[in-house]
C-alpha cells in the first residue's frame, strides 16, 4: 500500500470511530432530554424538529461510515482513488479533504446537476 493511502486510511478509521462515538453519545442525550421535556408542548414542538434533525445526522454519519467502508475495501482492492464514474483518478486535493470521495470532481459535479 502506498504511504500515502497508508495515512489516508488511518484518518478515515480515526473518522469513523468518532462518528459511531457521537452516535453513541447522541441517544443518551437525547433519552435524557426527551425526559426532561416531556409534558409541554412548546418543548415537544421543538422537540419534534430537533427529532428529525437528529435522524438526518444520523443518517448522514451512517452514510458516511459507509462511504468509508467501501473506500477502505477499495485500498485493500488495489483500486482506491480511482473514480467510479469515469475511471479516472480522483485529485489528491479531493482525497484529502473527504478520504472516502466516489468520484473526480468533473463527475461529482455532472452529478450534482441532475440532481436538481
Ligand atoms: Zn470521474
Amino acid at each position: 500500500m502506498k504511504k500515502i493511502h497508508e495515512k489516508l486510511m488511518q484518518s478515515m478509521m480515526e473518522r469513523k470511530k468518532s462518528l459511531i462515538d457521537m452516535e453513541s453519545s447522541r441517544s443518551l442525550e437525547k433519552m435524557t432530554e426527551t425526559e426532561l421535556s416531556r409534558g409541554d408542548a412548546m418543548d415537544v414542538a421543538g422537540m419534534n424538529s430537533e427529532k428529525e434533525m437528529n435522524i438526518a445526522m444520523r443518517l448522514r454519519s451512517s452514510q458516511e461510515i459507509k462511504l468509508i467502508d467501501k473506500a477502505v475495501e477499495k485500498m485493500r482492492r488495489g483500486i482506491y482513488s480511482i473514480c467510479e464514474k469515469c475511471e479516472e483518478p480522483i485529485e489528491a486535493k479531493r482525497l484529502k479533504a473527504k478520504p472516502y470521495v466516489q468520484y473526480c470532481l468533473t463527475c461529482q459535479e455532472e452529478l450534482e446537476k441532475s440532481e436538481d
